[in-house]
């Protein structure tokens, strides 16, 4: 994630802001410049750009002047009135039920970090081609008048459509599952990075070039899905999935490999975007070893190769775990990377860079 400041007196700003907390300008984010962007108001209600182009007027996104819960803008002369991020919602959390908009609120910030990714990768929100399925998001609570199984909400993917279980916002829900299922890693921006990249999969591999690759890589996506999935819970991962895949979950099914993958080159390429913002770098004191050294001096979006991502990654998640450590939480990062998974990082990195030629991995 990049780091903003206030056009207006020059505060550091973040992404979730909504005014400054020096000057009380009004603060939102125009997703076409990915920028957040200081305001003052018209006399019409409409926001006017305090640094840049005065003649440009937006209005904030309506489910943040009705609800609160977003911080991005519009332009004024636009008809829709939600956000390019809200616009992708289908179907949002019953609000007579009062925890639900504090649930909805924090599904929403971390949507919004996903759709930055998404934009800032250059990823359609809605695909060229008509026939395939729209991103949508449809976010809902188990019913309360029921604890039965069958009536339970499910987070998962099907035709572009995300759903999304808000009682996945609620941190006690989400660390009772986390423990549950034996998972080192449980959030909410995770659950997004793994949806959509079951969304990619339909959109960018299916009816694409680079299916054969991505069988060799992720293996046979033809077996049936509700089987391998029944297997993998009644049986648990093998006992050396780590060999082979990021997380155990990934070893269910190629298209949930997949989605872990994805989500975590969505996790990587943010997290190093953040790193080379704040200017960090790692140079251990113990070591001259340029494998545990980085400055993170690239523009991670403009790598063209993945090996030089992953040189700047793993100095740096060593330290971002050391860092979490040392701060009273568990690693930040609870991951190995090994030569397999590497491999299908880089795969799915040249997918979204769109060529076979960059490549520097051959299965
Ligand atoms: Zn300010
Ligand atoms: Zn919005
Ligand atoms: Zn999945």
């Amino acid at each position: 994630m990049r780091l903003f400041t206030c056009n207006n007196c020059g505060q550091l700003v973040y992404f979730e802001n909504t005014s400054c907390t020096r000057c009380g300008c009004v603060l939102g984010f125009v997703a076409e410049n990915l920028a957040m962007e200081s305001f003052k108001p018209t006399e019409e209600g409409l926001l006017k750009l305090v640094e840049g182009d005065q003649s440009r007027l937006f209005k904030y996104c309506s489910n943040g002047i009705n609800y609160n819960v977003c911080n991005w803008v519009v332009h004024a002369t636009e008809t829709q009135d939600l956000c390019v991020a809200c616009g992708l919602n289908r179907t949002i959390p019953d609000l007579t039920i009062p925890e639900n908009r504090d649930l909805w609120t924090k599904v929403e910030t971390e949507k919004r970090r996903l759709v930055y990714s998404l934009l800032v990768l250059d990823l359609p929100l809605t695909p060229e081609n008509l026939d395939s399925p729209k991103l949508a998001f449809d976010f809902l609570a188990d019913p309360v008048s029921t604890a039965e199984e069958s009536q339970r909400v499910i987070t998962g993917h099907a035709d572009g459509l995300i759903t999304l279980n808000i009682n996945e916002a609620d941190s006690a829900t989400r660390e009772k599952m986390r423990e549950q299922m034996h998972e080192p890693y449980r959030t909410l921006l995770g659950h997004f990075r793994h949806e959509s990249g079951h969304y990619y999969w339909d959109l960018l591999v299916r009816n694409s070039d680079w299916l054969p690759l991505v069988r060799e890589f992720f293996g046979d996506d033809t077996q049936d899905y509700s089987d391998a999935l029944k297997i993998y819970y009644e049986n648990g991962p093998a006992t050396d999935w780590q060999l082979n895949y990021v997380s155990a979950y990934a070893s269910s099914h190629p298209w949930e490999d997949w989605a872990e993958t994805w989500a975590h080159y969505l996790h990587i390429t943010d997290t190093l975007e953040t790193a080379h913002e704040f200017g960090i770098s790692v140079r251990p004191q113990i070591s001259n070893s340029k494998e545990l050294q980085t400055n993170v001096g690239i523009n991670v979006y403009d790598s063209k190769n993945f090996n030089n991502i992953l040189r700047h990654w793993l100095p740096l998640s060593y330290a971002l775990n050391s860092l979490s450590r040392s701060i009273g939480h568990q690693h930040a990062y609870p991951f190995v990377l090994a030569e397999p998974v590497i491999k299908k990082l880089d795969l799915v990195h040249r997918i979204i860079q769109k060529g076979f030629e960059e490549g520097v991995v051959s299965a």
